[in-house]
């Protein structure tokens, strides 16, 4: 999702915030087909988590060297843009054809959304679809790729155009404390995206239903109920057009809060498992983590505005006339942010994915507490790591800087032996269950 939606200034740290949210539940590309041998074990039994496949472990190192070359590029496309002077060449253009201030704003937006996605073509058509079907791990024919391709530029311009004023129109007003008032925007904005998104955005991409297994959907309801939930919302996705890879994932707040399932999934994992994947999105719903993460992420969002500010100020000073501007209100100055933006996110991101692994590990923990089906569970994510292609023991580097999960092997450890109900022990979530 809004990784979906990856894309820059200001707008830039709302969207990779509110997707860092919002897409909770974005698997981790790290797996091989290791068919049935997480299922062949008895009902109860401890799970052993098969060794990833020579082909999944081509895939998480030359994953890695992605990753690492992704993130050159992410600071190399703003950077040449604003140090050349581009930048500076494509809001006289803008001025050009805008004229008026606002529309300044929005035409260079829009040339800047078309230039960044030039760009960032080649990398993006590799990573999102060359890769993915060289490993075997994507469904998506190339005028779907096209398609949602185009689509997600068309979104950008709009949410661009839509709100992108307001942070000029702060840092006009306010040279000095811009970055306070944008920051505090920052949590409304997100609830605001997380209202939308699931009924406007999502269903530009794929068909989200009501849930086609009927007798399956009675089961989920009825564990929904035991943890509490009144009136959940169920839906099923589509996504086996796009990928072969398996999800679930919480989404919206208020009256757009709900479960989604990726139609994959219900494909490929047992009732039981389904029911613990549940389990684990409900305890994201009852433990309030969708909101939670805005608070955590918008803080994190308020306090990069403020290292931007700062560290923006100093290139401004010093590189002003190279880059064709000499103020933050100048529409040129959006790559200067962007590329401050990704520097400043070497560091926050691993205290973002800190937390992220801290609320899966608890959602992991109610789901064991709900169904008290251990077995499923540590076979689910057997499963999930075959058909993702996972690696299940990244090294702890790798962990800190990347994974928003924890590692499969931890999971599966944890499901193994997480089972105070057997030894009478005190259930930490118990006091949301009704039994
Ligand atoms: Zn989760």
């Amino acid at each position: 999702m809004f990784s979906v939606l990856r894309i820059s200034c200001l707008l830039a740290v709302f969207l990779v915030a509110a997707v860092a949210v919002c897409a909770q539940e974005a698997p981790t590309p790290d797996a091989a087909p290791v068919a049935g041998a997480a299922t062949a074990a008895p009902g109860d039994a401890p799970v052993t988590l098969p060794e990833p496949s020579e082909k999944a472990v081509r895939y998480y190192k030359t994953g890695i060297v992605l990753w690492v070359f992704a993130k050159i590029w992410e600071l190399f496309v703003p950077a040449l843009l604003v140090f050349s002077g581009f930048s500076a060449r494509m809001r006289n253009l803008a001025v050009r054809i805008g004229r008026k201030w606002f529309f300044v704003v929005v035409v260079y937006w829009v040339l800047f959304v078309l230039v960044d996605f030039l760009l960032d073509l080649p990398l993006s058509f590799y990573a999102g679809y060359l890769r993915q079907h060289a490993y075997g791990l994507s469904n998506q024919t190339l005028a779907k790729w096209t398609t949602d391709a185009l689509l997600g530029i068309l979104v950008t311009c709009v949410f661009g155009a839509v709100f992108l004023w307001v942070p000029f129109l702060l840092v006009k007003r306010s040279p000095r404390r811009w970055w306070l008032y944008t920051g505090l925007l920052i949590y409304p904005f997100m609830f605001f995206m997380l209202f939308v998104v699931p009924i406007w955005v999502d269903p530009l991409f794929n068909d989200f239903q009501q849930m086609q297994d009927k007798a399956l959907e009675t089961k989920i309801l009825d564990l929904a109920e035991s943890a509490g939930i009144e009136g959940g919302r169920v839906f099923e996705v589509n996504k086996s057009v796009d990928t072969k890879a398996l999800n679930a994932y919480v989404n919206g707040f208020l009256q757009t809060k709900r479960i989604v399932l990726w139609d994959t999934a219900i494909k490929a994992l047992t009732e039981r498992e389904l029911l613990f994947v549940m389990a684990h999105e409900m305890g994201h719903y009852v433990l309030g983590h969708v909101v939670r993460g805005v608070f955590v992420f918008s803080t994190l969002a308020l306090v990069s505005l403020y290292v931007i500010y700062r560290l923006g100020n100093v290139c401004i000073r010093k590189f002003g006339g190279r880059m064709g501007f000499t103020a933050w209100h100048d529409v040129a100055a959006l790559p200067l942010f962007l590329f401050l933006a990704f520097v400043v996110s070497l560091v926050i991101e691993p205290v973002g994915l800190t937390y992220s692994r801290y609320i899966e590990h608890e959602a992991d923990r109610f789901g064991l507490e709900l169904t008290q089906d251990n077995h499923s569970a540590a076979t689910a994510f057997v499963k999930l790591y075959s058909e993702n292609l996972g690696y299940p023991r990244p090294p702890w580097i790798m962990k800190v800087l990347r994974s928003s999960h924890p590692p499969t092997a931890e999971r599966v450890d944890f499901c193994n032996t997480y089972r105070p109900w057997e030894s009478g022990e005190p259930l930490r979530y118990d006091d949301f269950f009704v039994r």
